[in-house]
């Protein structure tokens, strides 16, 4: 398996576990546990319930009739969308909460970003009853207030952060922070980032997507291999549960999308990939948009979702040796995307999904080709943003 990891926690010259000292008891005990934990058969039990009755899986492989006439091509949509708390996090959240249980903790601190994963973190700890703290940069409280209120109704304690830039990046510093003086909490990152074993265990846990999606195209295609899966990537858990099942494949192209903001050429943007360097974060050597002197630069992009300095150590090796092909999308391009699969197929995409969508204009298909684009998650909390595009989405109607 192309994903498969050393037992230092690196892919290639990616990975690792750069932590302090004072975390070391906290990740040894994850490394040597997590993975006979979650290949238990008691844990896969539970998990995979769970996931039918609460979470609503398998989500639906839907077929899109306007866009595969559109694009010529037979386009099929994952749809995390239609997961309970409404993207993808929620597998993960599960997943990592059962792990959390079975290691004895009792309290789960999570950082996020957008609101999601700590809504999803929220969520299960509600049905779990254990304790859970959110941490949240302050400028990421004011933008996705409605998350903020979600994960107080839910029960969870949310920690506004006011260090740094006072978004994503400086939540998991601070998330980080805590855990090294509460070494008693359990740390439920939401993507496939941080110190090993974290970006493997996400990627395990999200595999259920892309086993879904095999499942799924052998019963409607009488073969489980597309020609494209095409996922966005912030650290990467959707992309890497989406590509998880088919990286031994390589009939199977794997298209990861990056935000790039207002353009690569900027410096508003996210795309780590594609404007970044190896460098040190949170935990792990990977691309990271970086200055000179080595200091993370903000990452932009006006999905809240993808700003996120830093790629998922296991997409970066997959980048080097070329298994994985990174396109990106810009604002103006995602919005477009989202507004066009909202007005074919009555969807409206969360806007990090949307940037997976606006690489379809960027593909050349052949007429056959099979592709599937995982959606995410839904655009309920991203309708503000929408709204102020409105006008320009008119625009875009009369120029095609
Ligand atoms: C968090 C989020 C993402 C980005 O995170 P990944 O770990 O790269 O998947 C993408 N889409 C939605 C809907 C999200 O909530």
């Amino acid at each position: 398996m192309k994903l498969s990891v050393d037992k230092n926690g690196f892919y290639g010259e990616f990975g690792g576990a750069f932590i302090p000292e004072m975390l070391h008891d906290n990740i040894t005990e994850l490394q040597c546990k997590y993975k006979s934990i979650i290949t238990s058969y008691e844990y896969q039990k539970l998990y995979k319930k769970l996931l039918k009755n609460y979470v609503g899986r398998p989500t639906p492989l839907f077929f899109c009739e306007k866009y595969s006439n559109q694009y010529n091509a037979k386009i099929y949509l994952k749809r995390e969308d239609l997961n309970h708390t409404g993207s993808h996090k929620i597998n993960n959240a599960i997943g990592q909460v059962l792990l959390a249980k079975k290691l004895g903790k009792r309290k789960i601190i999570a950082e996020t970003g957008a609101g999601q994963h700590g809504v999803a973190t929220a969520t299960i700890c509600a049905l779990m009853h254990l304790e859970c703290i959110i941490f949240m940069g302050e400028i990421d409280m004011q933008r996705q207030y409605s998350n903020v209120i979600r994960m107080k109704i839910l029960g969870a304690e949310v920690i506004p952060v006011i260090s740094g830039n006072k978004t994503l990046k400086d939540a998991v510093n601070e998330s980080i922070r805590y855990w090294i003086n509460h070494p008693d909490s359990y740390y439920l990152i939401g993507s496939t980032v941080g110190p090993h074993p974290y970006p493997q265990m996400v990627a395990d846990i999200q595999s259920i997507i892309s086993e879904e999606i095999k499942m799924q195209l052998e019963k409607i295609e009488g073969s489980s291999s597309p020609n494209y899966v095409i996922a966005c990537i912030g650290g990467g858990s959707n992309a890497a549960g989406s590509f998880y099942h088919f990286l031994d494949d390589d009939s199977v192209k794997l298209l990861a999308v990056e935000a790039s903001g207002l353009g690569i050429k900027t410096k508003n943007t996210a795309a780590s990939i594609h404007c970044g360097s190896k460098g040190i974060l949170h935990g792990s050597m990977t691309f990271i948009l970086q200055n000179k002197e080595g200091q993370i630069l903000p990452a932009y992009s006006i999905s809240p979702g993808l700003d996120y300095p830093g790629v998922g150590p296991m997409f970066s090796h997959l980048y080097i040796k070329k298994r994985v092909r990174f396109l990106h999308s810009t604002d103006e391009e995602a919005l477009q995307a989202g507004y066009e699969l909202t007005r074919s197929e009555g969807i409206i995409p969360a806007l990090e999904s949307a940037h997976a969508l606006a690489a379809l204009k960027k593909i050349k298909f052949c007429e056959k080709d099979i592709v599937v684009i995982t959606l995410s998650g839904r655009g309920d909390k991203d309708i503000n943003i929408y709204d102020k595009f409105f006008i320009k989405f008119s625009n875009y109607e009369s120029n095609t």
